[in-house]
């Protein structure tokens, strides 16, 4: 029986990212409130939110130095724009600061409200730049399989996962995704890490020359890649990649969403991951968020093309009524500033061994194929044969009965067909990091159990 409000919740929303036929008789989870890492349902159980919500609140809950920022900004100015040479003290010193701590020269930033728009944004500016450069043909921008870029209409294109563009008539043309770095699904046997990331470079290249390198525009690719199961890339891969891309001038952008301030241990997961991107796709913990932000950081080449188009055809028609917003931005600032002021990277830095260690520990478990992860973001991978790497049947649903017994002993961790994920707020404590990995390996025992009693394998 569902209560009444979960009653109420079925009969009114549509559920983003939700099987909506068994959503009908499992109703919502309706939490109320949080604090720390932890999140209360309107029982008042308390769960650890192992997924920083969605990979985004890094300073977990309750911080009241960004409740107290926001109050004053929007008593002082709630709304203001940067349409047509307005501005803000907020989004002006949110830009300053991320051109301070990019990994990479950033000439401006373009804020949007989301991963999605920033990846949008990306696309189209790339389309612009091609444009104002006198090149109309190099248009083609490559992801990845697997890849995670968001929803809208391009960065679902750029998603490379089939739920996103199934029965959506995604992806929209020019999009193209090549293999992805997953070296436990896609190597050959035997294959090592490094051979594994020369074949991969090899095969984009190939892409690359059967479309024409006159025609490529752009490859994007998150340092680590989260919602398509947390994959890591092996190692050399991104080394190999980019003289690829370099050879043939196709613009390479970072989606730091997920990856960007402190999860991978560094303020970026770029430089974690050997990769040195053009510009750079930002959102979810730069707020922590508190407020939705995104944002695009653009290098100059991009923004002197932008400008010489500019001043031929007037307007850059581009831009959301909140890009920038006032509130949000002096979140954002506030965010940055605690991450530096509190050193929540290096923090982080110290637990991530903890992290792994515990995380890797799992590969022992009957039901877990791999255990991967970097950083402060890892999965394990259940499968029904661990000498085979035979995956259970989808249908079967072992990843969601995992995640479900996570929930039931007060841990939300993530299924994403049968990976399992938790991406932590960045403020979670030793004990804390304990708790939830002893509470996931009862989860899992409890996962193990129900596959023998159901003869799942
Ligand atoms: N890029 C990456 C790497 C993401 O993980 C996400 C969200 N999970 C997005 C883009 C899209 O962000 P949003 O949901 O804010 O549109």
């Amino acid at each position: 029986m569902l209560s009444n409000l979960a009653t109420r919740d079925v009969e009114t929303l549509i559920h983003p990212y939700t099987n909506l036929a068994g959503f009908r008789e499992t109703g919502p989870l309706v939490l109320e409130r949080g604090e720390g890492v932890r999140v209360y349902d309107s029982e008042g159980k308390a769960y650890i939110e192992g997924m920083a919500g969605l990979w985004c609140t890094s300073l977990g809950y309750g911080n009241a130095e960004l409740v107290e920022v926001a109050r004053e900004q929007m008593a002082k100015l709630p709304f203001t724009h940067l349409f047509g040479g307005k501005s803000h003290d907020p989004a002006i010193e949110l830009a300053e600061k991320l051109k301070e701590i990019a990994p990479v020269p950033i000439s401006k930033v373009f804020f949007c409200n989301s991963g999605s728009e920033a990846n949008d944004t990306q696309v189209k500016l790339v389309w612009y730049m091609n444009n104002a450069l006198g090149r109309p043909k190099k248009k083609k921008i490559i992801s990845r399989i697997k890849a995670y870029h968001g929803v809208t209409v391009a960065s679902a294109s750029l998603t490379g996962l089939v739920n996103n563009h199934r029965d959506f008539d995604l992806p929209i043309a020019n999009i193209l995704h090549t293999a992805c770095p997953h070296h436990y699904r896609f190597a050959e046997p035997g294959e090592t890490e490094e051979d594994f990331a020369s074949r991969l470079a090899t095969e984009l290249e190939r892409m690359i020359l059967a479309e024409g390198p006159e025609t490529v525009a752009a490859f994007i690719a998150e340092p680590v890649m989260g919602a398509g199961g947390v994959i890591v890339p092996p190692a050399t891969y991104y080394e190999k990649i980019a003289p690829v891309l370099a050879r043939y001038d196709v613009f390479f952008i970072a989606d730091e969403v997920i990856c960007g301030f402190g999860r991978l241990g560094e303020m970026f997961g770029s430089p974690v991951m050997g990769m040195k991107p053009q510009s750079i796709s930002i959102a979810k913990a730069l707020s922590s968020a508190y407020l939705p932000i995104g944002g695009v950081m653009v290098p100059e080449v991009m923004y002197q093309a932008m400008l010489d188009e500019s001043r031929k055809i007037g307007t850059f028609g581009h831009g959301f009524t909140y890009s920038g917003h006032p509130v949000t931005a002096a979140v954002a600032l506030k965010t940055l500033e605690i991450y530096e002021r509190d050193d929540l990277v290096g923090k982080v830095r110290k637990l991530i061994p903890v992290f792994q260690k515990r995380l890797g520990a799992l590969a022992d478990h009957p039901l877990v194929g791999e255990a991967r992860g970097k950083g402060f973001v890892g999965a394990v991978e259940l499968v029904a044969d661990k000498a085979t790497k035979r995956a259970f049947d989808p249908k079967q649903g072992v990843g969601a009965r995992c995640a479900a017994f996570a929930q039931d002993e007060g841990l939300i961790a993530r299924a994403m067909g049968d990976a399992v994920a938790l991406c932590p707020p960045l403020v979670i404590t030793e004990a804390e990091v304990e708790e939830m990995f002893d509470m996931l390996g009862r989860a899992l025992d409890r996962t193990e159990a129900w596959v023998a009693k159901e003869r799942l394998r």
